[in-house]
């Protein structure tokens, strides 16, 4: 495996995409443990973008602009995150483990693999995601922490980020660079349900670089509520983020996402639906998360995470309501 290390982007990008077995490398505290410790994943040549101009946040005021490289604790620590965006900060440091934390940046996040301990052991031959084709061995295992929502037969993956569930409930925009030039794409449009193609998981192509976030600040109360089996460095069982601007009672917006349930980081249209125009009511509340979670796929031992997840969701709308 080589390794190179560019100072600036357009170099970064043309060596990933001259070469077809290269990669993008970040924090590394996804890439590294693939690549390194679990050997399922080969890289022919590593790309660190560590000392690309990607860090910083940019305060614009209605909106921050979030450079990739910044890691979460940094943006987790930023003045406006911890005033204005308790959704951000809360899914953050819900995360990993602070050391983890001081490493992995937010593009990095964005892209994080799944933890399916199926598609993390080279041993197991089935699993359409690292091998096309092949089937899918979490589905008769034990799929506990696996998906219930986008998921089929192919694959029940989870994408596991915390922070991407806050980020699709503000509707927050990826600013993407590569060989093809420059372009944006809302954060729900970025990752791809699995289908009948589970090695496919985002809407980029080869050699496309993942250079700022834009977050929206909204006039708006939010909350992150992640129900996990311990109380640290533990992914997700179900968790929610909710963002509400509530007027005289009634809710004038509202931006809602689903973690722990997903195969890709999971927005709402459903429940953003049920909830604009209502009154913000605990029936109100129930009726979104059960829109949610309308069209769940379960196996045997995913099922408890229907409830679950819509208690989650309920719970969370409840904490927003009460922020105002
Ligand atoms: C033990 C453990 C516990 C964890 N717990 C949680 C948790 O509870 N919640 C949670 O949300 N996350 C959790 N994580 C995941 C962690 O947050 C991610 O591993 C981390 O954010 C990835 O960032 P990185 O910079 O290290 O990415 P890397 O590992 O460097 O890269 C990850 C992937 O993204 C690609 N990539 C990175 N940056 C870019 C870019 N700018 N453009 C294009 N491609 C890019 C890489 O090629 C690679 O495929 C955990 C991880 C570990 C190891
Ligand atoms: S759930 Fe997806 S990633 Fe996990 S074994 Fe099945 S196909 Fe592979």
């Amino acid at each position: 495996m080589r390794y190179e290390r560019p100072t600036d982007l357009a170099t970064a990008v043309a060596l990933v995409r001259d070469e077809p077995g290269a990669a993008y490398l970040a924090g590394g505290t996804t890439q590294l443990d693939l690549q390194l410790k679990d050997r399922v994943v080969t890289r022919s040549l590593l790309v660190d973008i560590g000392r690309l101009p990607l860090r910083g946040v940019e305060d614009g005021g209605d909106r921050l602009t979030v450079g990739a490289l910044t890691t979460m604790e940094e943006l987790a620590a930023h003045p406006v995150v911890a005033a204005r965006l308790p959704v951000v900060r809360e899914a953050l440091l819900a995360g990993a483990s602070v050391q983890l934390r001081n490493l992995a940046t937010i593009g990095g996040n964005l892209l994080q693999r799944t933890r399916c301990r199926y598609f993390r052991d080279a041993a197991v031959s089935r699993c359409n995601k690292r091998v096309p084709g092949t089937g899918c061995a979490a589905i008769d295992g034990t799929p506990r922490m696996h998906a219930i929502l986008g998921a089929g037969p192919e694959c029940i993956a989870l994408h596991a980020s915390d922070l991407c569930v806050a980020l699709v409930a503000l509707h927050a925009v990826v600013h993407v660079t590569g060989p093809g030039g420059s372009y944006s794409v809302p954060l729900r449009d970025l990752h791809v349900r699995p289908g009948s193609r589970p090695d496919v998981e985002t809407v980029l192509g080869h050699g496309d670089l993942i250079t700022a976030v834009e977050v929206p600040v909204p006039d708006a109360a939010s909350a992150y509520l992640k129900v996990r089996d311990r109380a640290s460095y533990e992914f997700a069982l179900t968790s929610a983020a909710a963002v509400l601007r509530v007027r005289d009672g009634v809710i004038e917006a509202a931006g809602i996402g689903l973690g722990g349930v997903g195969t890709v980081p999971w927005w709402s249209r459903e429940a953003e639906d049920v909830l604009v125009g209502a009154p913000a009511t605990a029936e109100t509340f129930r009726a979104a998360a059960e829109a949610a979670v309308a069209d769940p796929f379960t196996v045997p031992g995913t099922e408890f995470k229907v409830e679950l997840a819509k208690r989650t969701l309920t719970r969370v709308l409840r904490t927003v309501g009460e922020r105002r």
